[in-house]
């Protein structure tokens, strides 16, 4: 041990062992009984609630810039995770961390806890155990959340004439990718660029939407991969396509400014925004029109019997689209 690391336990307790344990819903009567530091961690099922569960790894140079602050990795990797449990319309409840380290720098691990501990206290989700290993930068983090029996949004049930909405703007994640070198210069950039890395460091997960919607929508996904490429994963799985109105496309100001001709481009293919896709019955939008959380919920376009991807250019056109986004392998 060097005189500035710390050995692998007292590691553990003093950046992993109070994240997010003050925080949430259920801190009166957590679902938590045993978090970090014995051989498991106990949950209790409550009734009438289901387990939603899910797993994210993220590699450094694959999911994330090497460059990253660890402030933001910390941030970000709970974040994406996190949005799994939103687009289910799930209340988080706890999240286990396998994290992967090349040293045990007291500097980085003090900034990734911190990014950590804001996400968790924000989302209200308690770290309740992982495993900690020497090795190139990967973290995998698997999510809990609880959702009333029989309630959580699949990716199979829409419906054609369903309404295709978006839960906020997009492409921005994407666009930010061309200042990603910017990230801890607040000087340099301007507002917009500043909004676009914000976007990309810190995605909201949209989780109280998610939990609004689950009574109406009749599908949903996040966008990790990009609208056209997740969107797919609904078609498929509800074995319908969709028709998209290129006008209705929620752009930022910021996209508008920074990266005007490849703002639709990005909107349509590049990931890493975390908004929700969804599918409402067209009934229902009367129901959600006046909440405040449907404020920035964009209609658009409509879910088809017909298999693949279309969309009404702004000149009034029908374009067929193929599904362009994210290939992981
Ligand atoms: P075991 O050998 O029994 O698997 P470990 O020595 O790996 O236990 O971990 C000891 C305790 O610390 C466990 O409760 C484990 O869940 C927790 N832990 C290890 N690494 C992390 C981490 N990165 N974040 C949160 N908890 C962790
Ligand atoms: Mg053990």
């Amino acid at each position: 041990m060097t005189r500035n690391s710390v050995d692998e336990f007292s590691l553990i307790s003093r950046y992993f062992g109070d994240v997010g344990r003050v925080s949430g819903v259920f801190a009166e009567n957590s679902p938590v009984i045993l978090g970090v530091g014995d051989d498991c961690a106990i949950l209790r099922s409550p009734p009438d609630q289901e387990i939603c569960l899910s797993i994210d790894t993220l590699v450094s140079g694959v999911h994330f810039p090497h460059s990253i602050s660890a402030y933001h990795l910390g941030y970000r990797c709970l974040a994406v995770s996190v949005s799994d449990l939103a687009a289910m319309g799930a209340q988080p409840v706890a999240f286990t961390l396998a994290l992967t380290l090349p040293d045990n720098d007291p500097v980085w691990l003090e900034g990734f806890s911190r990014g950590l501990s804001e996400a968790a206290n924000q989302f209200a989700i308690r770290l309740i155990g992982g495993d900690t290993t020497r090795g190139p930068l990967t973290l995998s983090l698997q999510v809990h959340g609880l959702v009333p029996t029989g309630m959580a949004m699949r990716r199979s049930g829409a419906r054609p004439g369903d309404l295709i909405c978006v839960s906020g703007p997009l492409g921005d994640a994407g666009a930010a990718l061309d200042f990603l070198h910017l990230e801890n210069s607040t000087e340099s950039t301007t507002p917009a660029i500043h909004y676009l890395l914000d976007r990309y460091f810190k995605p909201q997960p949209r989780l109280a939407l998610g939990r609004l919607l689950r009574e109406f929508a009749s599908a949903a996904i996040d966008i990790s991969d990009g609208l056209l490429a997740d969107f797919q994963h609904i078609a498929e799985a509800s074995q319908v396509g969709g028709v998209f109105n290129e006008v209705l496309i929620p752009l930022s100001t910021a996209i508008k400014a920074v990266a005007a001709e490849k703002a639709l481009s990005l909107a349509l293919s590049a990931g890493d925004d975390y908004e929700l896709c969804f599918c409402l019955p067209e009934e229902s939008l009367g129901q959600l029109e006046g909440d405040p959380l449907f404020d920035s919920v964009a209609v658009i376009g409509r879910v088809s019997a017909e298999a693949g991807l279309r969309m009404i250019r702004t000149d009034g056109s029908e374009q067929v689209l193929a599904p362009v986004g994210y290939q992981h392998f």
